[in-house]
């Protein structure tokens, strides 16, 4: 079982909003209002394992998810991660920021572990209307 990998079998722990040919795009933490997490298909743990057609791919999703959230939510700004550090599958974060964050202008570190940390962070999941709009936006 060490060698399991989460984002391989995305579909057992997330939900999907989106997809093209090469990636997933799937909610993230609920601590971070909006997070959304892209994830390539094919195991692949680097950027620079990527052929020209699924670099394309991964950043046209994230600028397709991005705009739609964008659009809804209307953040402050957006910030856009890729770490690889827990989960060697190559994934990228879209994480919505908003002044009134805790950390506002500070990185965003750790959002699965926020609610184990003593921090002000508090659950402010995604509203079913603005769910359901961002997905309008992607359908
Ligand atoms: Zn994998």
């Amino acid at each position: 079982m060490s060698d399991y990998c989460k984002f391989c079998h995305w579909k057992d722990h997330y939900e999907k909003i989106w997809e093209n040919d090469h990636v997933v795009a799937v909610w993230g933490s609920p601590y971070v209002k909006g997070h959304v997490k892209v994830i390539l298909k094919r195991h692949a743990a680097n950027l620079t394992e990527l052929s020209a057609e699924e670099s394309h791919a991964f950043m046209d999703a994230w600028i397709v998810v991005g705009k739609a959230v964008e659009q809804v939510l209307k953040p402050d700004i957006i910030n856009w991660q890729i770490n690889g550090n827990w989960v060697r599958h190559l994934h990228g974060h879209i994480y919505p920021r908003f002044k009134s964050d805790p950390d506002w202008g500070e990185p965003i570190h750790l959002p699965s572990k926020i609610e184990d940390r003593d921090r002000d962070y508090v659950a402010k999941p995604l509203s079913d209307d603005e769910k359901k709009r961002i997905l309008d936006l992607l359908s």
